[in-house]
């Protein structure tokens, strides 16, 4: 059987490859952005009491009302931003979800969508399978900012959507009110939508704002917002997100969604919204920020370069250019197998595989899971 191509990536993604190799040769996983500490208690309890109670059948097409409305108080009470409950919000089964839905509710063969790169891996090939071309423009080194002339000049007749990420994975960069006034300037005149993919925006550190879109009147009323629940919660296998747009984006959006997945778990919906709406959700960012700056203090003992400390998001970039003059790819390989310790090659965030040397590394983790991992690095 001979299937079709549907987009140009070929072999399996990064990140299930990394997470087997540290399976297979036993290393720590610093790869794959996912904690390895359990999460609040609380939200494993509503999980219980949800599907001991009477949350087990399916859920309305859009979410829970219960877990709309929570959303909406809460990005009342940290943005002053207010939602539409009804047409502005629909829960997704994850971010990555959301993202392939949202193409999809855009694109078509002959459409151009710009991206930033280094990006996230889903990117291109949602766009490709939505019959369009990927764009990729290149960030600057070292702190990953926007090159706005590049962008610019990205932009054709044919530009139907932009997506971005901040805070932003796998650099840990994160965009300035500058940077979206400047966005807003460019795409002005034109009909190219956003999506502003935001799943770490809970999680900056040193009294840095995020700034959501959604605070950017003009910019909002052209965007796709997407958000997951597992970042922000520590639950990545739940598998839980949504999706912010105007309400006429939602709709369009909600005529894919309810052929794709239709609905989404309702247990997770009924726990989610009972532990947001209980206030007493642990402070994931103070416990996210601790890590980073815990992980940043055991690694100036080693021979990697940390250029920029993350601002935000589960990582850290770090350079080996005083270990090895391997390839990223190679370098990453050789660590987990030999050295017990497992990473991303940064390459793999670019559609042609630049290799500026850089490693990304998940600190997400148990304080006892960094030592032990960073007396590892610390013999290179
Ligand atoms: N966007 C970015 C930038 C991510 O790092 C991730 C990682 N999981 C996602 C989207 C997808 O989130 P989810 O697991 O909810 O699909
Ligand atoms: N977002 C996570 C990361 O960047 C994992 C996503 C995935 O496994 N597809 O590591």
């Amino acid at each position: 059987m001979q299937f079709p191509q549907k987009h140009s990536v070929t072999g399996t993604n990064i990140f299930s490859v990394m997470s087997g190799l540290a399976m297979q040769h036993g290393a720590i996983n610093l790869s794959q952005g996912f904690p390895d500490f359990p999460i609040d208690s609380q939200l494993a309890d509503f999980l219980g009491e949800g599907a001991y109670g009477s949350f087990n059948q399916y859920a309305p097409m859009h979410g829970l009302p219960m877990l709309r409305q929570a959303i909406a108080d809460d990005f009342k009470r940290r943005y002053n931003v207010v939602l539409d409950v009804e047409q502005e919000i629909t829960i997704t089964p994850g971010a990555t979800y959301g993202i392939y839905t949202a193409f999809s509710t855009l694109l078509q063969a002959g459409d151009e969508a710009i991206l930033l790169e280094p990006s996230y891996d889903s990117y291109i090939p949602n766009i490709e399978m939505n019959g369009a071309k990927a764009v990729p423009v290149a960030l600057v080194a070292p702190d990953f900012h926007v090159d706005w002339n590049k962008v610019r000049d990205a932009i054709t007749q044919r530009t139907k959507a932009l997506i971005l990420n901040t805070p932003h994975n796998p650099t840990g960069a994160m965009w300035t009110r500058k940077d979206w006034d400047t966005l807003a300037e460019i795409v002005r005149d034109t009909d190219i939508v956003i999506l502003s993919d935001e799943v770490y925006e809970q999680l900056v550190f040193d009294g840095e704002k995020h700034y959501s879109v959604l605070e950017h009147e003009e910019l909002r009323q052209r965007s796709f917002v997407l958000f997951s629940f597992g970042k922000v919660f520590n639950n990545t296998g739940w598998k839980m997100g949504y999706c912010i747009a105007p309400p006429a984006y939602t709709k369009a959006f909600r005529s894919i969604h309810q052929f794709l997945s239709f609905t989404v778990n309702t247990p997770a919906q009924y726990a989610l919204a009972s532990h947001i709406n209980s206030g007493l959700a642990s402070d994931v960012r103070a416990t996210m920020e601790g890590k980073r700056n815990y992980f940043l203090k055991l690694m100036a003992d080693t021979a990697f370069t940390i250029h920029k400390p993350s601002k935000g998001s589960y990582f850290q970039v770090a350079s080996y250019e005083r270990i090895s003059d391997m390839g990223d790819m190679d370098f990453t390989r050789w660590l987990t197998i030999e050295h017990g310790v497992a990473t991303i090659p940064v390459s793999a965030f670019y559609h042609n595989k630049k290799d500026d040397k850089l490693i990304r590394f998940c600190f997400a983790k148990k304080e006892e899971t960094l030592e032990k991992a960073v007396e590892l690095l610390k013999k290179l």
